[in-house]
């Protein structure tokens, strides 16, 4: 099944691209290390969870939820440091 979004704001840029439907990519900044993680969540998967860097292995915090047709995805420390 091919579904074009019709939605289009003037002056926005597609924010994501995902050409497995099985999947989304994502692009994280880790809270420790600074390196941009792409990171791999499936379609159905939305509040919190852990997960580690695969750069530095410290614990991200992540919260993904959605907006509309977007999904958002942050990472903050898992470990309560600053
Ligand atoms: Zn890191």
């Amino acid at each position: 099944m091919t579904e074009y979004r019709r939605a289009w704001l003037p002056g926005a840029t597609w924010l994501q691209t995902t050409p497995e439907p099985m999947e989304d990519r994502f692009l994280v900044t880790c809270p420790y290390c600074g390196e941009d993680v792409e990171i791999y969540l499936e379609p159905d998967v939305e509040g919190s969870l852990v997960q580690d860097c695969e750069v530095c292995c410290n614990p991200w915090q992540l919260r993904i939820w959605t907006n509309g047709d977007d999904r958002h995805v942050t990472a903050a420390r898992a470990d309560g440091s600053e």
